[in-house]
């Protein structure tokens, strides 16, 4: 396959996006940038175009996605209910690089959460990828854009170096601003928990919920 790779100029997002997001809600894989690192996106809702992430990248199916969203009521139809830290969190940290696991809805396919009854979901506050995800209409389910085991990717040509001619297109927005992947918490028990430490520090985190 033929990838694609446009260039921003920034001065119209919408429609310098609304082929990434085409291509997105027909079930294919572009990749775009995060102010963390590079993300692979497919549909979040398609269990079939979640499926090629894993093949793209050569990942193991037992390790479940991040869904971006990009507006924080989207992110009710993904969820049975929230806790309250994780209403605080989401109102003090997005958008930004901090990820909350929830409880998930019915909505979301099997091979988005590896079989769990939770779901990873998070805000970004990059203006690209918040424009792609609102165009495309869908949560977007994305992983970091590198084969597995290899660095996660904070510009487009490292994306291209593993991605080339195996996804739709890649979305070249420049340099990440963080370069780091975004904190982890689990929200879905009485105590709020890092899982993987990132963007957003403890301390900060503990500002909020007390
Ligand atoms: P990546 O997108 O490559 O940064 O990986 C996302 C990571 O989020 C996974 O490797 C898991 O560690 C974590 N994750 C995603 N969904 C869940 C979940 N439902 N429960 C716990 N951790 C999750
Ligand atoms: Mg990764």
């Amino acid at each position: 396959m033929q990838t694609k790779l446009w260039r921003l100029t920034n001065k119209n997002l919408p429609e310098e996006l609304a082929e990434a997001a085409e291509l997105i809600k027909a079930g294919q894989l572009v990749a775009f940038p995060t102010e963390t690192v590079y993300g692979l996106g497919a549909n979040g809702l398609d269990g079939e175009a979640c499926k090629k992430i894993f093949a793209a990248k050569g990942r193991p199916v037992d390790n479940p996605l991040i869904l971006h969203i990009s507006k924080i009521e989207e992110i009710y139809p993904l969820t049975s209910g929230l806790t309250d830290h994780a209403k605080k969190l989401a109102a003090a940290f997005w958008p930004g690089p901090m990820t909350l696991i929830v409880h998930k809805s019915a909505l979301i396919p099997e091979v988005v959460t590896a079989g769990l009854d939770t779901v990873a979901v998070r805000m970004p506050s990059n203006k690209v990828a918040n424009t792609l995800i609102a165009l495309s209409g869908c949560p977007i389910a994305a992983p970091s854009a590198n084969k597995s085991g290899r660095p996660s990717p904070t510009r487009a040509e490292d994306v291209l170096a593993d991605m080339d001619g195996n996804i739709a297109g890649v979305i070249d927005g420049g340099a990440c601003d963080i370069g780091v992947e975004s904190t982890i918490v689990d929200t879905t028990e009485k105590v709020a928990t890092i899982l993987r430490p990132g963007g957003i520090t403890l301390e900060m985190l503990q500002k909020v919920l007390g």
